[in-house]
């Protein structure tokens, strides 16, 4: 793999927008333990069909004003153009010029109502509308996605994006480094000339892991799976464990050029600032 380092790396931190007032106050706490890390930005999630819309709104105007850098994430399924439109307008009027370009997934039972299929759509819709007012990430999936009926078919939808006006992408998180080495040669053999930034995720609780592992198409290697298992609730050992794993990863990826880490934090700042320590102690990260 070529190194993807043009640049010194670049960390992002991603949160999701909290649904009660002791959530939004440990939010604030997670923000500013993480703020010491000088991340490039923080991102936050937005549930599809619009289900988090005023919460993501809030949670991001809230980032700004104290003055970090901050990139929402717009899923499209289940919206209409006039709907994402509204929501872009406001990022415009306040300033915001970062966006995650996401298809999302509508809950199970929602009927597909939107004007939307593909993320590749709406960068084209936001290219249409807003030229280049925005940077655009969008996903990418080192294990491939889910539903896709091939790899390569997922890959030259991952291209899609790209050609549509994506200028550099997120992954999926993933525990072998090796598939996000294969996927950067990839683009590098499609002349996909974009930073791919690889989505690194703590490991906190088994079980939750499981949930989103199954939900999200990214594999638990059997020997990490096995060994979590078989701590059963020992909540301390799955996590020491954890950092190691991620932590050994995250060199790994930074050590072959990859371009920075993205940490799906789920509003916790504890993990992250660890493997973060660490990694400033064994490859001298600023
Ligand atoms: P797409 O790129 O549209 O791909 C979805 C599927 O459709 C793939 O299988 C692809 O191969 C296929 N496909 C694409 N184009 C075509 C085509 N033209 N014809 C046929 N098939 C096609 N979800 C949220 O709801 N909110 C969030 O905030 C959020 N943040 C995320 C952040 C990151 C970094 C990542 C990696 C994922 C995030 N997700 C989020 C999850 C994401 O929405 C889901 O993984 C969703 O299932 C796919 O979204 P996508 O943007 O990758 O879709």
């Amino acid at each position: 793999m070529k190194s993807q380092q043009k640049f010194s790396p670049a960390f992002s931190f991603e949160l999701f927008p909290p649904q009660t007032p002791q959530g939004i106050e440990k939010l604030r706490l997670t923000r500013k333990e993480l703020a010491q890390f000088n991340p490039k930005f923080f991102s936050v999630t937005f549930g599809a069909g619009g289900s988090t819309r005023e919460r993501t709104l809030e949670t991001v105007l809230e980032i700004q004003t104290e003055g970090y850098n901050v990139a929402p994430h717009l899923s499209c399924i289940g919206s209409t153009r006039q709907n994402i439109r509204a929501i872009l307008d406001k990022y415009v009027q306040v300033g915001i010029q970062h966006i995650i370009a996401l298809r999302g997934d509508l809950p199970s039972g929602m009927a597909q109502t939107g004007e939307f299929r593909y993320a590749s759509e709406l960068v084209t819709f936001i290219r249409q509308e807003f030229g280049t007012v925005f940077h655009i990430d969008v996903a990418a999936y080192p294990e491939y996605h889910p539903q896709a009926r091939s790899a390569q078919f997922d890959f030259e939808n991952f291209k899609r994006k790209v050609e549509a006006g994506a200028n550099s992408a997120i992954t999926q998180y993933f525990y072998n480094a090796d598939a996000y080495f294969h996927f950067i040669e990839l683009c590098e053999s499609a002349g996909l000339n974009i930073p791919v930034v690889p989505g690194i995720m703590p490991i906190n609780k088994f079980s939750q892991l499981v949930r989103f592992s199954d939900a999200c198409g990214a594999e638990i290697p059997r020997w990490i799976r096995k060994k979590l298992e078989g701590y059963n609730d020992d909540i301390s050992s799955i996590q020491a464990f954890g950092l190691d794993i991620v932590t050994d990863l995250c060199e790994k990826l930074l050590k072959a050029g990859a371009p920075g880490l993205h940490f799906y934090t789920l509003n916790s700042a504890h993990l992250t600032s660890i493997i973060w320590q660490r990694l400033e102690i064994h490859s001298n990260l600023k």
